[in-house]
């Protein structure tokens, strides 16, 4: 039975509403439950988050009422049912991430995009991290990968500590993860003469501004992973204003680019879709 029909059952009769509006989907991540409900059945948020509660004994059930927002790319997820404690245990490619889902965002939709960095990685690598989150990316190519070493920097104080904590969790070595703005810091390191084979850009909206601080830490024959949203059939003029805007960047540090590989990562709403383009530094 869909997630729907058994919604509609456990309800039919109890609340006077639309059952059609109910949520058709739902994402779980560690014991929690989050739905998207349409506006219309807020009144009715407590019986939909006990009926969900009671079908899949989870330990909170919970209602995404808005968009990422802000620089620090924080969710808007409140609870409906349940536990207040929304911290989480998630297990997903064999690292386990702890965060506060209610505080931290994580793209469950970007699964494949973090399997795939990790097998993209030539031994030996310095890894640059320049948006780390919990170590979304970080740790998986610290655990899957022979790289060196992987810099990974994260604003948001938050989201920090999780980090620093999934770090212990899974016995990973070779990350130096740093709190602060990722321009001041690659300032820093770039004056100790440090330098990185592969940049990861994992922020949308597309850091376009944060690209001059990609290519003053990248090596020659590096890679940069730089995200950005296409829209659905206009793909290759898209790209290709895209590249040429960041080869104008790189210009400036005396680099060239070429756009290595194209990846499709996620839709990204109506005819658009979330892509990372793989480039080669010369
Ligand atoms: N890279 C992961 C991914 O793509 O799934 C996690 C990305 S998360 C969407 C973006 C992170 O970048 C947020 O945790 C935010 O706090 C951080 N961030 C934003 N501006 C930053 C900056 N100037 N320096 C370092 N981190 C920054």
């Amino acid at each position: 039975m869909s997630f729907k029909d058994l919604l509609k059952e456990k309800l039919d009769g109890k609340i006077n509403i639309d059952l059609d509006k109910f949520p058709t989907g739902f994402q779980r991540i560690g014991d929690i439950i989050i739905i998207n409900l349409d506006s219309s059945l807020y009144n009715y948020k407590k019986e939909i988050g006990d009926a969900i509660l009671e079908i899949f004994k989870v330990k909170s059930v919970c209602n995404k009422f808005g968009g990422i927002k802000g620089e620090f790319r924080e969710p808007q997820i409140e609870i409906i049912a349940g536990s207040d404690d929304t911290i989480v245990n998630h297990l997903e490619n064999g690292i386990k991430y702890r965060f506060d889902i209610r505080k931290v965002m994580f793209a469950k939709g970007n699964l494949n995009e973090r399997a795939r960095y990790s097998k993209l990685i030539r031994d030996g690598e310095i890894v640059l991290d320049m948006f780390a989150g919990i170590g979304d990316f970080s740790l998986l190519i610290a655990k899957l990968s022979k790289s060196k070493k992987i810099y990974s920097i994260e604003i948001n104080p938050v989201s920090f500590v999780f980090f620093e904590e999934n770090i212990k969790l899974n016995n990973v070595n070779n990350i130096e993860a740093i709190n602060g703005d990722n321009r001041k810091i690659i300032d820093d390191l770039v004056s100790k003469g440090i330098k990185a084979d592969r940049v990861l850009m994992g922020y949308l909206p597309p850091p376009k501004e944060f690209l001059p601080w990609a290519f003053k830490i990248i090596n020659k024959n590096g890679f940069l992973h730089y995200e950005d949203i296409l829209i659905v059939g206009n793909e290759k003029a898209e790209s290709d204003k895209i590249m040429k805007m960041i080869s104008g960047i790189a210009k400036d540090y005396g680099f060239e680019v070429e756009l290595f590989h194209l990846q499709d990562v996620k839709s990204y709403g109506p005819k658009k879709h979330h892509y990372v383009f793989d480039i080669l530094v010369k």
